[in-house]
């Protein structure tokens, strides 16, 4: 423990009051994003609202301290308090996931993907990884994207018949193309990934398994979902989403990795890490060891599940038949209704989700025929399956409205709802 100072609490963290005082502008804009968080419906796959013990970490002197290196081999004085905070980052990650190793430094989903990639890769090597068309990400081998442009990607993508991930081309694409890393997890996916056939498909050609849990590793620390640990070489994750800790990332892998992905992230691709984001990793993974965050997780799944029924009660078509997951994909085309719009119009009815290409989309992804919504934050903030069928009736509505009164009447009611399960309440 540091030495508590003078005043009545030794904590010297936010102080909303100062601010105000030095800063009006931008206090109206933290005032306003939290009525805004709390007006309206979050579902946005990958939000979620932090407790307030992450806010607090977050919000700590520990953001003045440089730290470049690890703990107890740092290149600055002083470490000795942060370094206890990632010791216990570390630690609780390595238990939480039955992990040999963690790297807690990364920012963020895409700073640990290409640290991953880094380590593992050489600019011109071969990638096999899920298509952005069909739910993978940016850094899975966007022409936009460092990974498309540095290395040679190859990508599979889902079957039309069922929407699910094509096994078979993974094989295949991986038996023509030898790749020396596959990707699996993905962005717009809301199925489960069998790991192991992944895991098969990479021992045969000699490839290493990243898996990309981004989205899905708040549902493995709950256990709602089965673990890509096991099968891995190395799994990367964002902190920010269902794990419902700080915005950043992660990185787990087996321990003959440890040393090649500690220096893959530092020096290789990050300076200083964020001392006070790693304080907050750590509360955020203490937290999602307790019982009542493996209900929460578990119920993050059934309401997915609710709020999707619901849409296709809507008319809306879930792209795979459902969810497994914490997210689903919903085709709006036989509503006649484009993604774009829909984003928008329920945006007006404090509605937040986004449009979304689905597979074999045919219209620009800037239109899109689909939407993605994630039921994460309306399960912190205590909704269940029936609010879920109201949150469906109401979405339903608005994305079919194209006049303001009717949007005004979605939002009236998206108020008196959400007002019965707050985000952040009142204190
Ligand atoms: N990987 C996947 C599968 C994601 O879905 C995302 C973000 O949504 C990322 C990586 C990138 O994470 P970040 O936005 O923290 O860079």
């Amino acid at each position: 423990m540091g030495t508590p100072d003078s005043t009545s609490t030794p904590f010297w963290g936010p102080d909303f009051a100062a601010l105000q005082q030095s800063d009006p502008d931008i206090a109206e804009v933290v005032l306003g994003e939290l009525a805004r968080q709390r007006g309206g419906l979050q579902l946005i796959a990958g939000e979620n609202f932090t407790s307030p013990a992450v806010l607090a970490a977050l919000g700590s002197t520990l953001t003045n301290k440089y730290a470049e290196g690890y703990p107890g081999r740092r290149y600055y004085g002083g470490c000795a308090e942060v370094d206890r905070a990632e010791e216990l980052a570390v630690r609780r990650a390595c238990e939480l996931f039955g992990a040999e190793h963690a790297n807690v430094q990364p920012h963020s989903g895409a700073a640990a993907n290409l640290a991953a990639y880094a380590a593992l890769l050489v600019p011109g090597d071969t990638i096999l990884a899920m298509s952005l068309p069909h739910g993978g990400h940016l850094t899975h081998g966007s022409r936009v994207n460092f990974s498309g442009r540095w290395f040679h990607a190859v990508a599979y993508g889902v079957r039309e018949s069922d929407e699910r991930i094509d096994y078979d081309q993974v094989g295949d694409l991986a038996r023509a193309h030898r790749p020396k890393v596959i990707v699996c997890g993905a962005t717009a996916y809301s199925r489960l990934v069998d790991f192991a056939a992944f895991r098969q498909i990479a021992d045969e050609v000699g490839a290493y398994l990243m898996v990309d849990a981004a989205h899905f590793i708040g549902l493995v620390a709950g256990d709602a979902v089965p673990s890509p640990v096991p099968y891995a070489d190395l799994v990367t994750c964002t902190t920010h989403k269902v794990l419902r800790g700080p915005r950043g990332g992660m990185i787990l892998c087996r321990e003959e990795l440890a040393g090649r992905i500690d220096r893959a992230v530092f020096p290789f691709s990050q300076g200083g890490p964020h001392m006070h984001t790693i304080a907050a990793k750590a509360v955020a993974l203490r937290e999602a060891a307790t019982p009542t965050y493996r209900a929460y997780a578990r119920r993050v799944v059934a309401n997915a599940q609710a709020l999707t029924q619901g849409l296709q009660a809507e008319g809306m078509r879930a792209v795979s038949g459902g969810t497994d997951t914490h997210l689903a994909l919903l085709d709006l085309r036989a509503i006649g209704v484009s993604g774009g719009d829909a984003e928008s119009r329920c945006e007006r009815a404090g509605i937040t989700l986004n449009k979304n290409a689905i597979p074999f989309d045919p219209v620009k992804p800037m239109i899109a025929s689909g939407i993605r919504v994630g039921t994460a934050a309306v399960t912190t903030q205590g909704m269940t399956e029936t609010d879920m069928k109201e949150v469906a009736l109401l979405l339903g509505r608005a994305a079919r409205a194209d006049d303001d009164a009717s949007l005004r009447d979605v939002r009236a009611a998206v108020a008196e709802l959400v007002s019965t399960h707050p985000a952040y309440p009142r204190r």
